[in-house]
């Protein structure tokens, strides 16, 4: 579904409840009714496909000088009054949702958009969420 960088290790595997996990790869799968948050090795096993659940936290690892910079980049305000920044082809937008931030990347040339799934804790929170989806949008084609 999606790859998240929490910044250092911080979270457990939902799959295994042993690994502590940084890359966060969200994963749906016939057997559970909710999405997982699992590690790399417990990906590729859900996925049948190592390669590819390494080579998902190998991009955004790379990303990662970037990521650090994300938040200090010139972000302008739309005329609706939200934070957005076009980079890499995608403009990126985030909004209030309730009491935390939501996000929206669309892809300058094919109008493709993905909207947040859930609502970040701070505006900081959703810009570098917004980050990791837009590196995995890249990695997809999409
Ligand atoms: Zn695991």
């Amino acid at each position: 579904m999606d790859i998240e960088d929490l910044g250092e290790p911080s979270a457990t595997c939902e799959m295994c409840e042993a690994h502590e996990i940084r890359y966060v790869h969200h994963m749906e799968h016939p057997s559970y009714p909710q999405t997982l948050g699992c590690g790399c090795v417990c990906a590729g096993h859900m996925e049948d496909d190592y390669e590819g659940a390494r080579e998902r936290e190998k991009t955004l690892r790379n990303a990662g000088a970037r990521r650090q910079r994300w938040l200090t980049r010139n972000w302008r305000t739309s005329r609706n009054g939200n934070p957005f920044l076009n980079a890499d082809g995608y403009n990126i937008v985030v909004y209030p949702v309730g009491r935390g931030w939501g996000f929206r990347i669309t892809n300058r040339v094919s109008n493709t958009t993905i909207p947040s799934r859930l609502a970040l804790p701070s505006l900081d929170a959703a810009k570098l969420r917004a980050f990791d989806a837009m590196i995995w949008m890249k990695q997809r084609g999409q």
